[in-house]
């Protein structure tokens, strides 16, 4: 299980590494969002919590496969069990039970006592990257290695989707702190777009401390109230600026 968790972060931030700060960095430099890079102290830093909080969702993986395999989990194997329309709606209650969780536990890890314990290791990133993803202190990877286990005790749901959840979560946490905004002008408008939280978003967690909570998804945010009113400019300026680049580079 340790294998397969350490292989996947380093196959995915190490991909994300290559594409957007080696062998693609001239055409997302515009995009930035810290004028500096992270250096080589704070990689192994970064690698060395990942490694640990690896080993705690080894063993909370360890853990759920004996309760599987003692029947006291709702994963199933046989697709026909529920219907084929239940696979996306279970993948999608799931998720939602995920942010729903991390926005809370997230905004709790912020108060200043329990800062200092759980989440300061993952704020010395202050500068993000692709390595950061799963950089933080064994306690807050124990707290969130708690919330897949618990949720399939409680709904069925497909061993695909939960591994197809796993996924989408390693994705969506190497993005969120690429410090490199990804997604197209205009995202943040558009009506699925300014529900997903992207790079811009997460990066203003990291600098500002006080909003952009959520961990897939920006509704939470929205509605206590806790979205970073730079956001929208940031993000604006941010993509605008490639644009402006794309286009001048267009009349050359
Ligand atoms: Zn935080
Ligand atoms: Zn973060």
């Amino acid at each position: 299980m340790f294998l397969i968790i350490i292989s996947r972060y380093f196959l995915i931030a190490g991909m994300f590494h290559l594409w957007f700060y080696v062998w693609k960095k001239d055409k997302w430099v515009k995009r930035s969002l810290s004028r500096k890079v992270t250096d080589k102290k704070q990689f192994y830093t970064e690698v060395k919590w990942s490694m640990v909080t690896s080993i705690i969702f080894a063993v909370a993986a360890s853990f759920t496969f004996v309760l599987w395999q003692k029947g006291y989990t709702r994963l199933y194997v046989d697709v026909n069990k529920y219907s084929l329309w239940y696979l996306p709606v279970s993948l999608l209650i799931s998720v939602l039970i995920h942010e729903t969780y991390y926005y809370w536990l997230h905004r709790w890890m912020h108060k200043p006592k329990v800062f200092r314990v759980l989440h300061k290791v993952h704020h010395d990133s202050n500068i993000t990257s692709p390595w950061t993803a799963f950089s933080f202190h064994p306690l807050e990877g124990l707290l969130q290695a708690i919330i897949l286990p618990l949720t399939i005790i409680i709904i069925p749901i497909h061993v695909f989707v939960l591994l197809f959840q796993l996924t989408i979560m390693t994705f969506s946490s190497v993005i969120n702190h690429l410090e490199i905004e990804t997604y197209p002008a205009n995202f943040y408008k558009h009506f699925i777009g300014k529900w997903i939280i992207g790079a811009t978003h997460h990066s203003l967690h990291h600098k500002q401390f006080r909003y952009n909570f959520g961990l897939y998804f920006t509704f939470w945010d929205k509605l206590k109230k806790t979205e970073s009113p730079r956001f929208l400019s940031l993000f604006e300026e941010k993509t605008a600026k490639s644009l402006r680049t794309e286009a001048k580079r267009d009349q050359e």
